[in-house]
């Protein structure tokens, strides 16, 4: 794999950064995960206007502009010839002396690599995901896409260790958002549901992609809390994310979820998402 480190392509084998670097002592930067299905860079735009936020959220310079950032990604892809999988991209604060405050005029460190796999053709689409809550043990400000993910790498480790694919977190009675997803569910109503965008999630690029295909469908759509029960008696639960498109709920708790497996309107959006990105000219 061929990585792209502060400006230089390089074996990703080889690529290194600085020990002194603010994003390995203090976790100081953000990041970004962009998939590409058949040579198409799904949601791209809104993740690098996602990345620029979170930099300027945290008062790290955005060291290039959208253009510059697509151009680099389409490099990246070309030159590993990626077809299918997914582009990391990581900003962190840069290399300084380690104290808490950070000095004036720090470059950033820039880490770019691909992952390659398939996220259309993942097997648990047609089987579902089993999912489990576990309490949101975050930061109050989620809305940034911190490389700081201690709290998910814990929660995911104990979804997986309760024999769950995603842990959907909960906090003050409501569930937040998956540890690497947005929560979704379908109300017997056929109300589709998920939290309203604050500082207690992250604004899902994919979230708002499929709810702009809901919208067109003219399905009818909220933004709410939801609380646990709620997912209990739900017609259809599903989880969103880059790297994943979105992925049926059919075990929430160890109960299922409406009649246990991929339920139509999680199908029809997944289905319409994946024809949009595929009407796109391939990079
Ligand atoms: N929420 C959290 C906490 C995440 O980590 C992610 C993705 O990794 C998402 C939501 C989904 O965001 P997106 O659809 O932009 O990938």
């Amino acid at each position: 794999r061929i990585a792209f480190v502060n400006g230089e392509f390089t074996p990703l084998s080889a690529a290194s950064i600085p020990v002194m670097d603010r994003g390995f002592l203090f976790g100081d930067g953000v990041y970004e995960v962009t998939a590409v299905i058949e040579r198409r860079f799904a949601d791209d735009d809104a993740h690098l206007t996602r990345l620029d936020r979170s930099l300027r959220e945290i008062d790290i310079p955005n060291p290039y502009s959208a253009s510059v950032w697509t151009e680099i990604e389409r490099d990246l892809a070309r030159r590993n010839g990626l077809e299918n999988g997914l582009i990391y991209i990581q900003v962190t604060r840069g290399v300084a002396e380690r104290n808490f405050q950070y000095p004036t005029g720090l470059a950033p460190t820039i880490v770019m690599f691909p992952q390659f796999k398939r996220v259309q053709d993942n097997p648990i689409i047609e089987t579902g995901a089993k999912v489990v809550t576990l309490p949101d043990q975050r930061w109050s400000r989620c809305d940034i896409k911190s490389t700081s993910l201690l709290a998910q790498v814990l929660t995911k480790q104990a979804a997986q260790q309760a024999g769950a694919n995603e842990a959907w977190m909960v906090r003050d009675g409501s569930i937040t958002e998956g540890a690497s997803s947005t929560a979704f569910i379908v109300t017997k109503e056929g109300q589709i549901v998920t939290r309203r965008l604050s500082s207690a999630v992250l604004p899902g690029v994919t979230r708002r992609t499929i709810m702009k295909i809901a919208h067109g469908m003219r399905l009818d759509l909220v933004e709410r809390n939801i609380t646990p029960d709620e997912v209990l008696t739900a017609s259809e639960a599903f989880y969103t994310s880059a790297s994943t498109i979105a992925v049926p709920v059919v075990a929430f708790d160890g109960q299922t979820v409406g009649e246990g497996h991929p339920g139509p309107v999680f199908q029809t959006l997944y289905k319409t998402y994946l024809e949009t990105i595929m009407a796109q000219t391939p990079e």
